[in-house]
């Protein structure tokens, strides 16, 4: 149980880590390889295009990252109770989290009772529950959005720079294989076959975020947590799909789907499972 414990900790520490370095990488990538070599500027400053791309990355990156940083600002853990209050009798003491009433569970990671808690993301360090599940999904929208058009500018610099054909569906299938034989043979130089991998890291947590953030909404539209599901313990929520909805994304949602701003009242959460 200590060793699982730890596994989880120092994965609680690598994860955000993982997480600055390959936004990093991402920025670099597409501001001093990307850009400049597909679309080239002849001496004449910036083209419209580079310039409509830019702000597209930015945006999409703006997004990402301010929706993450809300995440953590907002944390879905009850400020109320400081101290840890009894386990419910059924708690099934799973590895991160004790199980206690009315929706609320004691996270062996935070150290803290958590409301409505859905589960606790690595990659931001935090729980996840009703306070900040609305910034969760738009950050793993925005990432997702991010990674799939660097994945595009990816491509397209590879045909470019490179000449490497993607015509064929199955390109994607043999492209890593291969690449990783030509780079121990020595045919291939170290930054192309990084550039190989990067594309596959962001079709991965591309394809992962978008999945993973259609299984939240269904569950949000549901009333029900990952906990629950996790469980197998999923309770039937008697309020509409839309009332559980605007329970978690707020009155201004559509403000929120554009911009990382704040768009849950401070109490919300509180007021609302106090009572449960
Ligand atoms: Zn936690």
């Amino acid at each position: 149980m200590h060793i699982r414990m730890l596994k989880l900790r120092l994965l609680n520490a690598i994860a955000p880590a993982y997480f600055y370095s390959a936004t990093a990488i991402t920025f670099a990538l597409h501001f001093y390889l990307f850009l400049p070599t597909i679309f080239p500027s002849h001496g004449r400053g910036f083209s419209s295009t580079t310039v409509l791309h830019s702000i597209i990355f930015l945006y999409l990156m703006l997004n990402a990252l301010g929706n993450y940083t809300m995440t953590i600002r907002h944390p879905a853990e009850s400020p109320n109770e400081k101290i840890v209050p009894v386990c419910s009798p059924d708690c099934p003491d799973r590895v991160d989290a004790h199980y206690l009433l009315n929706g609320r569970h004691f996270c062996k990671l935070c150290k803290k009772v958590i409301l409505r808690r859905d589960h606790h993301c690595f990659f931001t360090g935090n729980c996840i529950g009703n306070r900040n599940m609305r910034y969760f999904i738009m950050f793993c929208i925005y990432t997702s959005c991010t990674c799939l058009y660097s994945l595009v500018l990816g491509v397209a610099y590879l045909t470019v720079e490179y000449s490497i054909s993607f015509e064929s569906p199955l390109t994607f299938l043999t492209l890593l294989p291969l690449s990783t034989g030509y780079f121990f043979l020595g045919a291939i130089s170290g930054l192309q076959f990084f550039l190989v991998l990067m594309l596959y890291v962001w079709l991965g947590i591309g394809l992962t975020c978008a999945g993973f953030c259609c299984q939240q909404v269904l569950l949000v539209a549901r009333g029900q947590t990952w906990c629950q599901m996790r469980s197998g313990r999923l309770a039937e929520s008697d309020s509409s799909w839309r009332a559980n909805l605007s329970d978690v994304f707020g009155s201004r949602w559509a403000l929120g789907f554009f911009l990382p701003v704040q768009t849950v009242e401070a109490s919300h959460g509180d007021a609302a499972h106090e009572h449960e």
